[in-house]
């Protein structure tokens, strides 16, 4: 039978130097913009993506990186098939093209104008609370190409990201709606509802089954993952990770 991996990739295949041991061996896995190494994959990692390679597992990215993100990633494993983008909003072919059976079926689905005008002026609101308090932040519409996916809120390293985002979250008179709050480390995203890693998973899965019955894994580490990994027939976790430490076991 054959194996998919559909597995979120930051602090599961690779991380930020900071999560590794001291003495942990590394290699550069993902670049920054301005090409200095940005996150490290470890030996047992290394060994984790072989079994599945080995195995000739279809692996597929899920994550909140864009698509330009995701490409700085050098572990070139990690992308040579399928790429669920921006927390779900975009599903890229093999070729590298957008996948346009999704973008009809958003169409369909979502008043999609609506919601680029709702987080146009979201962004607004919450870019001049950050000039009008003098935080240390920035918000932007993360998008792919012209289809706007998401709002970042990002703070400047060493901050307290909590506090700034309370404030935003609170004083913003952000009209949430039915939009989700994502915080991660330094970065909030506020996603609207095509932003969803289990629709996106959900919608590739059943387009792969037409041709295959699929062995299904998935992998993650936030418990905003889990809603995708309950996809799967069997799901895996870091042991260092928030679904981990959520656990009583
Ligand atoms: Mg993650």
């Amino acid at each position: 039978m054959k194996t998919i991996l559909f597995t979120d990739i930051d602090d599961c295949f690779i991380a930020t130097k900071k999560k590794f041991l001291r003495n942990e061996r590394l290699s550069i896995a993902s670049l920054d913009i301005l090409g200095n190494a940005r996150s490290y994959m470890s030996d047992k990692q290394k060994a984790l993506l072989e079994l599945f390679i080995r195995g000739g597992t279809t692996i597929i990215p899920v994550t909140g990186r864009s698509y330009c993100t995701l490409q700085r990633i050098q572990v070139g494993s990690l992308l040579n098939s399928w790429k669920i983008v921006s927390h779900g909003a975009l599903i890229v072919e093999p070729s590298g093209d957008k996948c346009q059976a999704w973008l009809d079926y958003l169409d369909e689905e979502f008043p999609l104008t609506m919601w680029f005008d709702k987080m146009k002026k979201i962004n607004e609101s919450v870019n001049e609370l950050i000039k009008s308090q003098g935080v240390e932040a920035k918000s932007y519409i993360v998008s792919e190409g012209d289809f706007a996916c998401y709002i970042c809120v990002k703070c400047t390293e060493g901050v307290d990201y909590q506090s700034i985002f309370d404030s935003i979250l609170l004083e913003a008179h952000i009209d949430v709606g039915s939009m989700k709050i994502h915080i991660n480390g330094r970065n909030m995203a506020l996603l609207p509802p095509y932003a969803q890693k289990r629709l996106a998973v959900e919608f590739l899965a059943n387009r792969l089954d037409k041709y295959d019955d699929h062995l299904t894994f998935t992998m993650g580490d936030s418990l905003s993952d889990i809603p995708f990994m309950k996809l799967a027939d069997f799901a895996l976790i870091p042991i260092k990770s928030q679904i981990a430490d959520s656990l009583s076991w």
